[in-house]
């Protein structure tokens, strides 16, 4: 029933600036979603919202207990059930359990977002060790493995995995060698994953923010000025987790993206 070129409805549609998310919609009623950083940053803004639309939600994370616990809060308060997983992704066998315990608790498991990584700034290159190259790997590259070939021991047509990959693996950041690498890697795995996965009718994206002001950035610990760490984008601001994860709710809903899988979706600010 689309219109054809040339016919398009003679009403403008309304304006969409500043309009505030759209809230009730229910894009992911019924859904159960395992979430790893879920505690902190994007992933927390993900899982408030994914809850907000109706799913269920699992909580990987590693840092401090509270982060999770005020997490789990603010999705109980959308009205859904929330569990915390505290887990290395770096460990086959804790993603393994991360994947059991949210199957056990709801039934099933419909998204995984692969979301938990860390990075460290070195300046320069010699001051990067190999021990904490093969960490970043371990953490950032490894464990979206793990956690994709645990959850796909349980999801069937309709599953969809987000990858949270970065603007520094398209553009690379020197003082961010080995993340970038990690990052660049991301966007390969979801374009190999994705093809990998359609014939059984899963879906794979990823979304590659650009500055996020969330307790990664070493900027933000060292209370840095918030301009600086977005002077990179047209926008010369960095983004708010909350303005990164109505893009998860896009990728994750088939009601919005069911005919796209394997794309790489940068929120950069014109980066
Ligand atoms: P964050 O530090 O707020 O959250 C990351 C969370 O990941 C931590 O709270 C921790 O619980 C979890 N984590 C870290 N190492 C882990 C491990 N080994 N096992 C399990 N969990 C672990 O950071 P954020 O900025 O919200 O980052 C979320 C994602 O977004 C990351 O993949 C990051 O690379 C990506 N990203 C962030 C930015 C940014 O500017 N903040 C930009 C681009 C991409």
């Amino acid at each position: 029933h689309l219109p054809k070129p040339g016919h398009e409805t003679a009403v403008e549609p309304a304006p969409m600036y500043d309009a505030p998310y759209y809230l009730g919609s229910q894009k992911l009623a019924g859904k159960v979603a395992l979430i790893t950083g879920g505690d902190s940053g994007i992933g927390r803004a993900v899982a408030v919202l994914f809850a907000r639309e109706g799913a269920d939600i699992a909580i990987g994370y590693l840092s401090e207990d509270v982060d999770a616990k005020q997490t789990k809060l603010a999705v109980e308060a959308e009205g859904r059930s929330c569990i915390l997983l505290r887990g290395d992704v770096s460990s086959p066998a804790a993603c393994r359990k991360a994947v059991a315990r949210t199957v056990k608790q709801f039934g099933k498991l419909d998204i995984l977002v692969n979301n938990a990584a860390f990075q460290v700034h070195s300046a320069d290159i010699a001051d990067l060790t190999e021990a904490h190259f093969d960490t970043t790997l371990k953490v950032n590259l490894y464990g979206y493995f793990h956690m994709a070939k645990a959850a796909l021991a349980h999801m069937g047509p309709g599953a969809v995995i987000l990858n949270t990959g970065s603007v520094t693996g398209i553009r690379g950041s020197k003082e961010l060698v080995d993340y970038s690498m990690t990052k660049g890697g991301i966007h390969a795995f979801t374009r190999a994953l994705a093809a990998n996965l359609v014939d059984r009718g899963i879906r794979v994206n990823a979304i590659a923010p650009g500055p996020v002001w969330t307790p990664l950035n070493p900027s933000d610990k060292q209370a840095q000025d918030v301009a600086q760490f977005g002077a990179k984008t047209a926008m010369k601001r960095p983004a708010q987790p909350e303005e990164i994860a109505p893009a998860y709710v896009f990728l994750a809903s088939s009601h919005c993206s069911s005919y796209i899988s394997g794309e790489i979706l940068p929120i950069i600010g014109g980066y």
